[in-house]
C-alpha cells in the first residue's frame, strides 16, 4: 500500500494563543487536500486553542516536545497523558535544536519515544547529521547511531505507526536545503536500516520525512522522491506559502 504523505509544520517558539488562532484561520482553506496529512506541531500554551480551532478541518495538531513521566514534580514538563486529553495525536520527539540547546540525548529520547507510543501518541522522530559531519563523509553512520539508540526495545507495530524526521542540521532555518538526491539517498538508507533492525513490511509502512528550508520552490521535487514522505517545516509553517506545500501536488 502506498505511504500516505504527512505534511507537518513545526512553529518552534512563535504565535501567541491569539496569533495561533489567526494563523490556523488564515491557512485553513489553503491546506485542504485529502491526499496529504497535515499536522500542526505548536508550542504548548497554543495547544488547546489551535485544537479548538482545527476541528472539523483536515489539521490534526502535535506537540514539540514532551516528558516521559506520567505525572509528578518536573516543573516545567508537560506529560503524554495531558497532551492526549488536549487532542493532540503527534509530537516531535528529538528536534535537533532540542539536542542541541536542550542536551536532550539518545537515552532520554528513547523513553520518550516509548512513552508517546504508549499513550497512543505519534512520535515525528527527529535525526540528522551536523555539516561538519557531511563532510567528514560519516552521515548515515550517525544518523543510524541516533535511529537505533532512540529506538531501542521499541515495537514492529509501533515502528510501522513511526513517523521519522531525517532533517539536516545545516539546512534547518539556513535557507540552504539538501538536494532532492541528497535527502532522497539518506532517507532511503533510514529505511533499509529499518529493514535491518524489523522487517521488510515495517519498512515499506513506516513514513520518512525530510526537513531543512522545504517550501513551496522545493517541496514538489523533494516529495517526488520515492522514499520522502512528507515533510516537517519551520519557517514556511509560519505564512500562507504552507498551503502551496501541503498541495504541491496539485
Ligand atoms: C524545522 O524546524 O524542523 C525545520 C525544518 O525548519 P526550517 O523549515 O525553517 O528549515
Amino acid at each position: 500500500m502506498a505511504r500516505k504523505k504527512i505534511i507537518a509544520g513545526n512553529w518552534k517558539m512563535n504565535k501567541t494563543p491569539s496569533e495561533a488562532v489567526a494563523l490556523v484561520e488564515e491557512l485553513k482553506d489553503l491546506v485542504k487536500n485529502d491526499e496529504v496529512d497535515v499536522v500542526y506541531c505548536v508550542p504548548a500554551i497554543d495547544i488547546v486553542p489551535v485544537v479548538e480551532a482545527t476541528k472539523g478541518t483536515n489539521v490534526a495538531v502535535g506537540a514539540e516536545n514532551m516528558y516521559f513521566e506520567e505525572s509528578g514534580a518536573y516543573t516545567g514538563e508537560i506529560s503524554a497523558p495531558m497532551l492526549v486529553d488536549a487532542g493532540v495525536k503527534y509530537v516531535i520527539i528529538g528536534h535537533s535544536e532540542r539536542r542541541d540547546y536542550f542536551k536532550e540525548d539518545d537515552v532520554l529520547l528513547n523513553k520518550k519515544v516509548k512513552k508517546a507510543f504508549a499513550s497512543g501518541l505519534t512520535p515525528i522522530l527527529c535525526c540528522g547529521e551536523s555539516l561538519e559531519q557531511r563532510e567528514d563523509g560519516i552521515t548515515m553512520e550517525w544518523i543510524k547511531s541516533q535511529i537505533i539508540a532512540d529506538l531501542a526495545g521499541v515495537s514492529a507495530d509501533d515502528v510501522k505507526k513511526l513517523v521519522i524526521a531525517y532533517e539536516p542540521i545545516w539546512a534547518i532555518g539556513t535557507g540552504k536545503t539538501a538536494t532532492s538526491d541528497q535527502a532522497q539517498e539518506v532517507c532511503k538508507g533510514i529505511r533499509d536500516l529499518i529493514a535491518d533492525m524489523y522487517d521488510a513490511a515495517t519498512a515499506e509502512a513506516v513514513r520518512i520525512q525530510y526537513g531543512g528550508s522545504m517550501n513551496a520552490g522545493n517541496a514538489a521535487e523533494l516529495l517526488a522522491k520515492p522514499d520522502i514522505d512528507g515533510g516537517l517545516i519551520g519557517g514556511a509553517s509560519l505564512k500562507a506559502d504552507f498551503g502551496k506545500v501541503v498541495n504541491y501536488n496539485k
